[in-house]
């Protein structure tokens, strides 16, 4: 049937390669009538067709065109004529045409994928259209099952007053929803890039936040992060952005999609209760430290007294004055962190020397524990010598506090790894594991009958792990409820 193949083969390999190729067939280019000369068995078999049926019938007698769509450019009929027009080859990516089950009558919803090459064969060389199809139906379904789900979070999120974003890498398709468009100051129906808006708006001093966020959630999946932005109108805005970070199958980054809030209100809250706590904390400090000067000169002048109960009445005023200097302290602390005030200023000093003094320290206020520790190495480290100072101090008072009279409080240190570690092992109360990690959080208290009358705010903790990330180091503890923790910190050596 072919010119090039040799004669005496030709028709019958061609017939079998033909019948056994992956839905082929060839239609003459006969137009209008496209007469079917040849269908594979795989054709006839995802038809539901016989070659009876069709081989010799013009092609939409069989398979009438659908015509709803007049501008539809994937109807056969139009490929097929274009296809003899330009003699060029034509694929139709993806198409609908459905075909009746012959077993109940009813149509079924198909989609395909089809190539119509130009063939020449015959004495004359005639010209004939080789039609392949795959079935993609399964494909299609599940691609617009994804979008509509997409679509219906996008809702719900957008419902629910948060704006979302779209980030595609590869095709640099980034798309803002109307709320998200506002949300940064423009009209609703603004065509807004979200990664131009993000480069553009957000305040220079965080942009480092979202590289930050954006390199954590290589590691995590998931990233979040406030920032400022600045609006069209120079207006300053606080939003809070929360995604996903997707990624291929090699780990490498695709796309980025998620949700953001204006949160503008909240941080102001947030900027007046700390201007609060700052102020207060201030105003408490003075009168504070003019108790303790009295309370130390009456101590001094009532040195020679041989009344136990002046010297005990004055001792237990100066403990109570000592423990809320320490309270107001960290309220100060706290107010400078959140600020950004905080700020660390590296020498090179002993850790074991450090740990000596602040035990020291500890012992002079509390008679009724037994610290062990042997510092007899020098462990130089470059770190703020006074911030480490008061994470040691929290790690030692809190062992203090959260154990009983006449337990042992054992002190460690040691080069690892990961860098120079401390570890504060005490025999109190212990923590539950599920507050294990939440005791690093800003007013965090564990809930535990045993401590209900032991008194604190939950800050200390929270500015010791900001002030070891600070130094890019880990804070960590280990416990079993009822027996004990041991609180660590490492720092990089
Ligand atoms: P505070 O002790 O003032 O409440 P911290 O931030 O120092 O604040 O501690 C937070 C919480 O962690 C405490 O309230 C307590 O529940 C728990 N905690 C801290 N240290 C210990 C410890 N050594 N043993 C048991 N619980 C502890």
């Amino acid at each position: 049937m072919c010119a090039e193949l040799p004669n005496a083969l030709s028709d019958e390999i061609f017939r079998i390669i033909f019948e056994k190729s992956p839905g082929s067939l060839l239609v003459k280019a006969d137009a209008p009538r496209f007469t079917i000369v040849a269908a594979s068995d795989a054709y006839l078999s995802i038809t539901n067709a016989t070659r009876e049926l069709i081989i010799g019938k013009g092609f939409f007698q069989v398979f009438p065109d659908d015509d709803h769509d007049p501008n539809d450019e994937t109807g056969a009929r139009k490929t097929f004529s274009k296809v003899v027009e330009t003699k060029q080859k034509i694929d139709i990516p993806s198409y609908r045409y459905d075909t009746r089950d012959p077993d109940t009558g009813d149509y079924k919803i198909r989609y395909w994928s089809c190539s119509n090459a130009p063939f020449y064969c015959g004495e004359g060389n005639e010209m004939y259209i080789l039609n392949t199809i795959v079935e993609i139906t399964g494909e299609v379904n599940a691609r617009q099952e994804a979008t509509e789900s997409e679509h219906r979070l996008r809702l719900a999120a957008e419902a629910t007053g948060f704006a979302t974003f779209d980030w595609e890498f590869k095709d640099e398709l980034s798309l803002c929803s109307p709320q998200l468009v506002e949300l940064l100051g423009h009209p609703a129906d603004t065509m807004l890039s979200s990664r131009e808006a993000f480069n553009t708006q957000v305040l220079p001093e965080d942009r480092s936040a979202v590289m930050n966020a954006f390199n954590d959630s290589i590691k995590t999946g998931v990233y979040a992060y406030d920032v400022r932005i600045a609006w069209p109108n120079s207006s300053i805005h606080w939003i809070s952005v929360k995604g996903k970070l997707v990624t291929d199958r090699d780990g490498k980054p695709t796309r980025m999609l998620g949700t953001v809030i204006d949160v503008t209100e909240n941080k102001r809250d947030e900027i007046r209760k700390n201007d609060f706590i700052a102020m207060a904390s201030h105003e408490l400090k003075t009168p504070l430290t003019s108790i303790k000067s009295y309370v130390q000169l009456l101590a001094k002048k009532l040195e020679a007294s041989e009344d136990a109960f002046i010297h005990n009445a004055l001792a237990k005023a100066n403990t109570q004055i000592n423990k809320m200097t320490d309270l107001i302290h960290g309220f100060l602390d706290l107010s400078k962190l959140e600020s950004g005030k905080l700020q660390t200023k590296p020498e090179v000093f002993d850790m074991n020397r450090l740990i000596a003094d602040c035990i020291a320290e500890l012992l002079q206020s509390n008679h009724n524990h037994t610290v062990i520790f042997d510092g007899s190495m020098v462990l130089n480290v470059t770190a703020d010598r006074g911030k480490i100072g008061q994470v040691l101090n929290n790690f030692l008072s809190n062992a203090v506090k959260y154990s009983a009279r006449g337990s042992k409080i054992l002190v460690n240190s040691t080069f690892t790894t990961e860098g120079l570690r401390v570890a504060v092992t005490d025999e109190g109360v212990g923590i539950k594991p599920k507050d294990q990690k939440k005791v690093f959080q800003r007013f965090y208290r564990a809930d535990n009958e045993k401590i209900r009358n032991v008194s604190g705010f939950g800050i200390g903790l929270y500015l010791s792990s900001e002030i070891i990330h600070s130094h890019h180091g880990k804070i960590w503890v280990e416990s079993i409820e009822g027996s004990g923790s041991t609180f660590y910190f490492s720092i990089p050596a």
